[in-house]
């Protein structure tokens, strides 16, 4: 028997924004269904996957979390090139991640696809009573660079399913 693992997409999806802001935990969460507790948040492999279904296709999702290299401004090219969307996630509770977007806005920039789309994502909103970043101000940011904008909370589940499920939707129409 040649069991044959078959798929109508595959899209490529990356991960960015400073360290601590919960990227492994949202990749995590929608992966694996996990919600790690204080440290081991670091997979340490390059990328995980997962097959969803949407309107009866099948469609893989080639998720890349940086493995701790942010912390030393070292992602380079390699990890932008051929990404078909990018997930830029920045901590509510953290100004100082909303803050260095538009580093990583430049970085798109310089080394992604001119035709990558990119979510901004602003995470961890179960700690609402220490919000630093209005949902205001993150949607006039968003709006003004043209990102698709959504608040999530890898620990709660909160809109994890719908941040990916979305994004797999948009895919599929500018394939
Ligand atoms: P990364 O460096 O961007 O990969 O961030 P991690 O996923 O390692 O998460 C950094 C810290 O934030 C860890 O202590 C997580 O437990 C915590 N964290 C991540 N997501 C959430 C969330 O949605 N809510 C809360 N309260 N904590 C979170
Ligand atoms: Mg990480």
């Amino acid at each position: 028997t040649i069991l044959v693992y078959y798929y109508d997409f595959l899209f490529k999806i990356v991960l960015i924004g400073n360290a601590g802001v919960g990227k492994t935990c949202l990749v995590r969460r929608f992966t694996q269904g996990l919600f790690p507790p204080g440290q081991g948040a670091t997979i340490g492999v390059d990328f995980m996957i997962k097959t969803v279904e949407i309107n009866g296709e099948k469609v893989k999702l080639q998720i890349w979390d940086t493995a701790g290299q942010e912390r030393f401004r070292s992602i380079t090219q390699s990890y932008y090139r051929s990404a078909n969307a990018l997930i830029l996630t920045y901590d509510i509770t953290c100004e100082e991640s909303f803050r260095c977007l538009p580093e990583w806005l430049r970085e798109i920039e310089q080394y992604a696809s001119n035709k990558v789309i990119t979510v901004l994502v602003g995470n961890k909103i179960d700690l609402a009573e220490r919000r630093e970043v209005s949902q205001q101000r993150a949607e006039e940011f968003s709006e003004a660079q043209d990102m698709y904008y959504l608040e999530t909370s890898a620990k709660e589940s909160d809109n994890v399913e719908k941040l990916f499920l979305d994004l797999a939707c948009r895919l599929i129409s500018e394939a």
